[in-house]
Parts: structure tokens; sequence; C-alpha cells
């Protein structure tokens, strides 16, 4: 069985309820207190002064609202967003098509923008710093260069990692905002007012049940929530309560501290095969059948945060926490 948690494949009923849930306003936006003071900043300023907004890079792990955040921003300018992605755009010309169509002052949204080929990001270059095209007709000798003018825009790129976009493009962003995971408080927030979208009653305790084990994360919060709800219906009166948050997440084999059947694989692949390390990513992925960019950006991050591994130079290591918390001896020190 998979598990629900974490598969990617959303249903189109799930995709309308994320729909519904994203915070529109700034306002709205829950937690990232810094990020959204100093957004806040930028925008009343470019609005005084009738610009748009300087490009932003938003980067941090998958699902804290890097997506979310791109739509808030265009709400607060008052402008259209187009959203795209990096693998989706393949050739120079697809990206110079999506500029070209841009409104005066639109937000362009450039998901995963770390993994945009490079022949691409050249083309991106001119357009940023200038909100110009650079564009090569005609072939061999009789090449020659031709510059387009752009409407003045602002890229809004998102990554996971920061560290794999390139220097040149990486500069050219005028505001880079890292997104944090979300504390236990600013969680709890986030699962009433999906509850409440969703009309569903939920208790204090339960909320605070479901934020402790979504990992700092909102897309997990709400994932959970869903799930929880369905519990619910089933077994009790529709009603969240703590005993039903509390069943319907050891169901959904969700541990307290939010790991699942992935994270005890890898930890539990580490200390089993590998003596809790140091071991290299490759290693892991390979003996646990998980790809190492997933582990990379899914799992680890979450894992390094609650202090259960550790990155040395010479590979991954288990720390007592992780032996504790899946009930292992600790290792012989000697
Ligand atoms: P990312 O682009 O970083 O992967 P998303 O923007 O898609 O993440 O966010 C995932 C989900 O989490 C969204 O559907 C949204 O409902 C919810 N979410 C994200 N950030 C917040 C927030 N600050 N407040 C409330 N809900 C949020």
């Amino acid at each position: 069985m998979t598990n629900p948690i974490t598969t990617n494949e959303a249903t189109a009923y799930d995709q309308q309820f994320e729909l519904s849930l994203r915070p529109q306003r700034l306002s709205q936006y829950i937690g990232q207190a810094q990020v959204k003071e100093n957004l806040q900043i930028f925008i009343e300023a470019a609005r005084r002064r009738e610009e748009c907004l300087d490009h932003v890079l938003l980067y941090g792990p998958p699902g804290l609202g890097k997506t979310t955040l791109a739509t808030v921003i265009a709400n607060e300018m008052d402008v259209n967003v187009r959203m795209t992605s990096g693998p989706a755009i393949e050739r120079p010309g697809d990206l110079a098509a999506i500029l070209n169509a841009l409104e005066p002052g639109d937000v362009l949204f450039i998901d995963e923008i770390h993994r945009l080929p490079r022949a691409i990001e050249e083309v991106l270059y001119p357009a940023m710093e200038d909100f110009c095209l650079d564009i090569v007709v005609g072939k061999g000798p009789e090449a020659r260069s031709i510059r387009l003018d752009l409407p003045p825009f602002t890229l809004i790129g998102a990554t996971t990692r920061a560290g794999a976009l390139s220097a040149p493009l990486r500069d050219r962003f005028g505001v880079l905002l890292r997104l944090e995971y979300y504390d236990e408080a600013a969680l709890t927030e986030i699962v009433k007012r999906s509850a409440d979208v969703f009309e569903v009653a939920i208790v204090e305790e339960a909320a605070l049940e479901i934020a402790k084990r979504s990992r700092g994360t909102p897309r997990i919060v709400n994932r959970l929530l869903k799930r929880v709800r369905d519990f619910a219906e089933v077994l009790g009166d529709g009603a969240i309560t703590p005993a039903i948050a509390e069943q319907a997440l050891s169901l959904l084999q969700v541990d307290a501290r939010g790991l699942d059947h992935i994270d005890r694989k890898l930890i539990e692949g580490m200390i089993e095969r590998f003596r809790g390390g140091p071991v290299g990513l490759d290693t892991i992925s390979a003996s646990i059948g998980e790809e190492a960019l997933t582990i990379e950006d899914v799992y680890e991050p979450y894992l390094l945060q609650i202090g259960f591994i550790q990155r040395t130079p010479r590979g991954r290591v288990a720390t007592q926490l992780a032996y504790l918390h899946f009930g292992y001896e600790l290792p012989d020190q000697t």
C-alpha cells in the first residue's frame, strides 16, 4: 500500500481542495514573519514608486508555501501571475514566447528554477536586467542578433536548493527569501484555517496533534487534515477530536515526530547496514531503493532540522536521537 502522505499523485478533488486552501493575501499567509515583514516593505516601496517589484528568489524545502507566496505577491501588487516551471521550458523559444506574452507589471513564476537548462537561463539574463530579449535570426555568416523590448515584469523563482542555481542567475535576483519550517503554533493556525475552509469542526488539541506530526510543512498539514477528516466522518460524527486524530494518524503510519515509513527505512538502513554511518547519499539511496534526489530534497532536510542525522565530510551519520527514537541501543563508542 502506498502511503497517502508521501504520494505525489494528488487527485483532481485534492487539487481543488488545495486551491481553496491557498491564502490569497499577505495577511492570510500564516507564519514566516521575517519573510512577510521584508516583503511588505518591498511591495509598499515598489507600489509607491509605481514600479514593479524587483525579482524575487524563494528557496526552501518543498511544501513550505513558495508557490502560494508568489500568488500572494501578485495579488498584493495587483497584477497577474503566469506560472511555469524549469522542466516545462524545453527550448529558448518557449521562454521567449512566455516573456513576450507578459503584460506590464506581471509576475512570472518559475518553479524549480534550478532545473532550467543553461541555454535557456541565458535568455533570462537580459530579460531580467534590461527587460529585453536577444534573438538570433538567420544561420551561419548571415546570423545576426536583434533586440526586442519586453514589458517590465517581476520574475519570482522558486527552488528547493539555492546552491544548485548558477551564480549569474542567482545574482540577478534583487530579493532572496528563505522559507523556514513552520513552528507548531503556526501549523496549528493553518490546520484551524483549513478546517474552517472545509467546514469541519476540530478540537484545539486535535489541531495541535496534526500540526506536531506535519514535519513543519503546511502541505503535509493539509494532507493529514484531509485524511483525518475521512476518519472522523466514517468512525465518528464528523468532528475531529483528539482521539480520532490520534487513531487516524497511527493508522496512517505517521509517528509522533511526523516521520513516515520512508524516514524509518532511511534511518533503519543507516543504522542496520552501515552502523549509523558515515555513509554517502548514493550508497544509502541504492541500499533502500529511494532516489538520491528525493532523499536530499524531501526527507533529509527535516531529519537534519530535528537533529536525527548529521552531514559530515565523510557522509551522513545517524545521531543518538535517531537511535533512541527508533528504539535502537546506542552504538558502542569505543
Ligand atoms: P511550495 O511551492 O513551497 O512547494 P505551496 O505554495 O504549494 O508550497 O504550499 C503548499 C500548500 O500549503 C498550499 O496549498 C497552501 O494551502 C499551504 N500553505 C503554504 N504556506 C502557507 C501559509 N503560510 N499559510 C497557510 N497555508 C499555507
